[in-house]
């Protein structure tokens, strides 16, 4: 029988062989590559040993915010649609235990609505919470992982795993936890009270980023590291004057140096040219190679 037989046997799980997966970034490289729909707990539950007994590598995609694919993917995609009614965060408490696939902005009109303090650092970041934790997602504001009380993850053998979240769980921009092949599932998070100023925070930091970020525009959030904390790339970019360079249909932002607009159907080869030629001007006026910040499968 083969993968596609087998997955047909499990409930809410959606097996699309070839599919386009272009919208599944916020980049929207253009991308083709088998995708695997999960619609609940025990739909991956089922999943997870086919996989693991049959050796089919898989990629997790969350809102791929951080993440571009390749034009041709050979991993399969794994995209969580948990179901959750969101009455949930219509009233207030103390903790709340979500679904991985909940997307943070939802998060953030739940602190508006409430005031609930911490809760800012989510404001503004594109993102599902399993990819957001993964990630340990933040701004200036703060960090997600000081919010997590704990976190629930799939094995690759189909069992579920509690990790309960110390100081040691999470570092800058990572988590010290998920394990190869282990799928984030749900995670309990908390709050540090009602303070009534939050509301007009989240609200000044969403204009803030607006005016220095394209973020109505199709992007992955920052290209490359920053060398160093005070050398961000975006500075040294603009430095270079290569801010609104283009290759195609895809250019350095005007308005953000480490962030690249693509205006339609920008490809990935597309995108290598691009990083290599800032690379190339980043070497030879400043002896630097940017190393890259979003994810690329096989990299
Ligand atoms: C316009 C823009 C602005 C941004 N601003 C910020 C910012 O201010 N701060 C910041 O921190 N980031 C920022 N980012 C980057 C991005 O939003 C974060 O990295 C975010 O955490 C990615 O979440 P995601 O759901 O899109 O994850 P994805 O990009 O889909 O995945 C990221 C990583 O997490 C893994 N992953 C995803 N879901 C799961 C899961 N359920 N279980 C296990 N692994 C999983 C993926 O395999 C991958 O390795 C920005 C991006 C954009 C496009």
């Amino acid at each position: 029988m083969n993968l596609k037989e087998r997955l047909s046997f499990i409930n809410d799980v959606e097996y699309l062989e070839n599919e386009n997966l272009t919208s599944y970034t916020t980049f929207k490289l253009s991308s083709i590559g088998d995708l695997i729909k999960v619609k609940s707990l025990e739909g991956l539950k089922a999943l997870m040993p086919v996989l693991a007994q049959n050796n089919i590598p898989y990629l997790v995609v969350g809102w791929g915010a951080n993440q571009i694919l390749p034009a041709k993917c050979n991993d399969k995609i794994i995209h969580l649609e948990f179901t959750f009614d969101l009455d949930n965060l219509n009233e207030l408490k103390s903790e709340y235990i979500l679904p991985a696939s909940l997307g943070l902005n939802h998060l953030t009109a739940h602190a508006v609505k409430f005031g609930l303090k911490g809760w800012e650092v989510f404001t503004g970041i594109p993102a599902s919470l399993g990819g957001a934790i993964f990630m340990n997602a933040g701004t200036n504001l703060g960090e997600i992982g000081k919010l997590i009380k704990s976190v629930r993850l799939m094995t690759t053998s189909g069992e579920i795993r509690e990790e309960v979240i110390t100081e040691n769980s999470f570092s800058y921009r990572h988590n010290h936890f998920v394990n190869p092949g282990e799928i984030i599932i749900d995670a309990t998070l908390t709050h540090l009270g009602i303070d009534d100023s939050i509301p007009q925070k989240i609200k000044d930091y969403l204009e803030y980023r607006k005016k220095t970020q394209p973020l109505a525009t199709k992007n992955c959030g920052c290209v490359f590291k920053n060398p160093l904390k005070e050398l961000p790339a975006g500075k040294l970019i603009d430095l270079l004057q290569l801010k609104g360079v283009g290759v195609g249909e895809l250019r350095i932002s005007p308005k953000h140096g480490n962030f690249m607009e693509n205006s339609g159907k920008a490809s990935w080869d597309q995108f290598s040219t691009l990083v290599e030629l800032i690379n190339y001007e980043m070497d030879h006026f400043f002896g630097i190679e940017f190393e890259l910040e979003v994810k690329i499968p096989y990299h």
